[in-house]
């Protein structure tokens, strides 16, 4: 029988690229939402923090099992790592990506070229049970540079302003086999199957 985890995701598609990136391990992932239609607040300053509240959530409703979870978001130079953990919500609670965009595009309206640095950071983390005190916590971050308007249409959230040096496009122009192998994400996934592997 394969390792039952739960994902801290209500994302079908998330849990299917997550299914693919821990292959190696042979586990059966599965959703938060098969176990409860509650979500956690998000309430902590930090992604390391947010990710454990989620996956400690999930490990609770889901009877103990283990637990996977992840949080995410951009850190820009010029704003001090803003909006870090509140990516989602930068415009407004609820603000949707383009509201979210508009808003980043007018903090750094006066920001020269060479100060406009940033970083996808995502942060993955496994616990073995709600009260685990050591979760295991794996880390990416994906650096590259604000645009001054949004290019490209694939991709989501501040893709379109996030221009990824090496590849001479914005996230939202590169290739999605490509963003998933380089990505924030990827990264955090890939030190954490070393983990769970050791
Ligand atoms: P979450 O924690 O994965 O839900 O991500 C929080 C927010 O960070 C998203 O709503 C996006 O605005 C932003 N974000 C995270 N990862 C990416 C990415 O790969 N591309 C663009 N935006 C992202």
């Amino acid at each position: 029988m394969p390792t039952e985890v739960v994902l801290a995701s209500r994302n079908a598609g998330k849990l299917k690229e997550m299914q693919a990136l821990l292959a190696p391990l042979g586990w059966e992932l599965r959703l938060v939402s098969d176990f409860s239609d509650e979500e956690p607040e998000e309430s902590a300053p930090t992604f390391v923090e947010n990710a454990l509240i989620k996956a400690r959530h999930a490990s609770k409703v889901s009877g103990g099992l283990p637990a996977i979870a992840d949080d995410s978001g951009i850190e820009v130079d010029a704003l001090n790592g803003q909006p870090g953990v509140y990516s989602a919500r930068y415009a407004a609670k609820g603000a949707g990506d383009r509201a979210n965009n508009r808003k980043l595009m007018g903090a750094l309206e006066d920001i020269a070229e060479q100060d406009r640095g940033a970083q996808f950071i995502c942060v993955m983390v496994f616990l073995r049970h709600p009260t685990d005190p050591t979760p295991l916590i794996a880390q990416g971050a994906w650096r590259g540079r604000i645009l001054h308007t949004p290019q490209g249409e694939g991709g989501f959230g501040y893709d379109p302003l996030f221009w990824v040096p090496g590849h001479d496009c914005s996230a939202a122009q590169l290739d999605p086999g490509v963003k998933n192998r380089i990505s924030h994400r990827a990264q955090a996934a890939a030190e954490l199957l070393d983990m769970l592997r050791d």
